[in-house]
């Protein structure tokens, strides 16, 4: 904006450069004010934020059995005006929209609700006791150790912020609330369900993950892909069990898996390009009883991260190729190998991702909107952004100096819970910005 003194020599320019300037200064101040004062507003909501955000904390449930908070996210929308259900079978989720008294764009936000099988070992007043009971009958704690009772809370409050101005807003806000994230099916279920189908087909769709390694105060972004193509694959090798003292009568399936482990390892350093991303990790071998036996057969689990498709496909073949051929080496029956694809890489669309920052920097300075690398992590957030272009971003949640030592799905998680206030402040800012555009 021209400053006193410029308009000042300016009176005394032509008159045409002065009506031009007086023209280019009423519309930045027409555009000033077109955001509302979303720090004061979002202050006047933290208080019962923070309560939602408490209340959730202390009574996690695990993915798709999401009732009691379903329940409670239904009841807390109802009270904020311009609320409109949007019915569907969304299993444990709910589907809200908040209705801008002006014209424009369908804009979707995305918040987790489930929480995780750990037994929460802080010492909050709100700490979670939950338990339940998994498939198969184990009993375990369940927290919110991936901190998606923040990913709740910050909505709701982000919503009521946005409705006290909803006069003004332009669009349409699509809240989406959905269940079972860890378990990597929640997205796909809604989606299957038909969520982005006719009019509800949003412009754009939005989230964000708290973060352990960004401290409060801070958000990251990444531009392109940001998370990984989560597949994987378990394999039988199998061989001829026999004395370990005579080898030489067997065909030994450790010694085969031992080979294949290393050969797994030089799919990644020799056959793929650096440039293009990819992990195999064996996480489980198991086989044998005994040291002095040879067993018939060796069983491994392994997790395969990627981000391009090419390169995806390219590990499955190379991983079929390898396993194949090396057991024919050795002379061992075909292994049984079992590839699947899940959970796709998430892509962060650059142009959402550059509108967004600029809103980053005007809120939070400069210095507090940070720049992070590609990740191999998985969220099935990515598969909206397969339908719309979509972006995550990361809202730091380490207190200052904890930065290092900090993880989510972890007994000890202990988000700032300053991230709240500021969190819905900034969800709110960023919407506005879409919802203007
Ligand atoms: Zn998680
Ligand atoms: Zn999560």
């Amino acid at each position: 904006m021209p400053l006193m003194k410029d308009l000042f020599r300016l009176a005394h320019a032509p008159r045409g450069a002065f009506l031009l300037v007086l023209m280019v200064l009423a519309s930045a101040m027409a555009s000033a004010a077109e955001i509302p004062d979303f720090e004061t507003i979002a202050r006047s909501f933290e208080e019962e934020t923070i309560a939602d955000r408490r209340w959730l904390h202390e009574n996690p449930e695990l993915s798709n059995r999401e009732t009691k908070t379903q329940a409670y996210l239904s009841r807390s929308l109802a009270e904020i005006p311009g609320i409109t259900f949007v019915d569907g079978d969304w299993g444990t989720g709910l589907v809200a929209k908040l209705h801008g008294g002006k014209p424009g764009p369908l804009v979707a936000w995305r918040a987790d609700i489930d929480a995780l099988p750990i037994t929460e070992d802080t010492d909050l007043p709100y700490r979670s006791t939950c338990r339940d009971t998994l498939r198969g009958g184990r009993s375990v704690g369940v927290m919110h150790a991936c901190g998606h009772d923040l990913h709740m809370s910050i909505a709701l409050g982000a919503i009521r912020t946005l409705s006290a101005v909803r006069d003004q807003m332009p669009g349409t806000l699509l809240i989406i609330f959905q269940p079972a994230e860890e378990t990597g099916d929640g997205a796909h279920d809604m989606l299957a369900a038909g969520l982005f189908s006719g009019e509800n087909k949003p412009r754009c769709v939005l989230a964000f993950h708290d973060h352990p390694t960004i401290a409060y105060g801070q958000v990251g972004s990444c531009s392109g892909w940001s998370t990984a193509n989560v597949d994987g694959f378990r394999l039988t090798v199998k061989g001829r069990g026999g004395h370990g003292a005579y080898p030489h009568r067997s065909i030994d399936p450790v010694s085969l898996a031992a080979k294949m482990v290393l050969a797994f390892n030089d799919i990644v350093a020799r056959e793929i390009d650096v440039n293009h991303h990819a992990v195999i990790s064996v996480g489980r071998i198991e086989g044998g009883a005994k040291g002095n036996v040879i067993p018939h057969e060796v069983r491994l689990e392994a997790t395969v991260r990627t981000h391009d498709d090419e390169t995806r496909q390219a590990v499955r073949s190379k991983v079929e190729r390898v396993v194949s051929s090396l057991a024919q080496s050795v002379g061992a029956p075909e292994p049984g190998l079992e590839y699947y694809f899940g959970t796709p890489a998430g892509y962060n669309n650059p142009e959402l991702v550059e509108q967004a920052r600029t809103v980053f920097r005007r809120v939070l300075g400069p210095e507090n909107s940070i720049t992070y690398p590609p990740g191999m992590g998985g969220e099935d957030f990515s598969r909206y952004g397969q339908v719309v272009p979509g972006f995550q971003f990361r809202i730091g949640v380490a207190p200052p100096g904890q930065e290092n030592t900090m993880s989510l799905h972890s007994p000890q998680f202990n988000a700032d819970e300053r991230a709240v206030g500021l969190g819905m402040r900034l969800v709110a800012e960023v919407l506005w910005d879409q919802l203007n555009r």
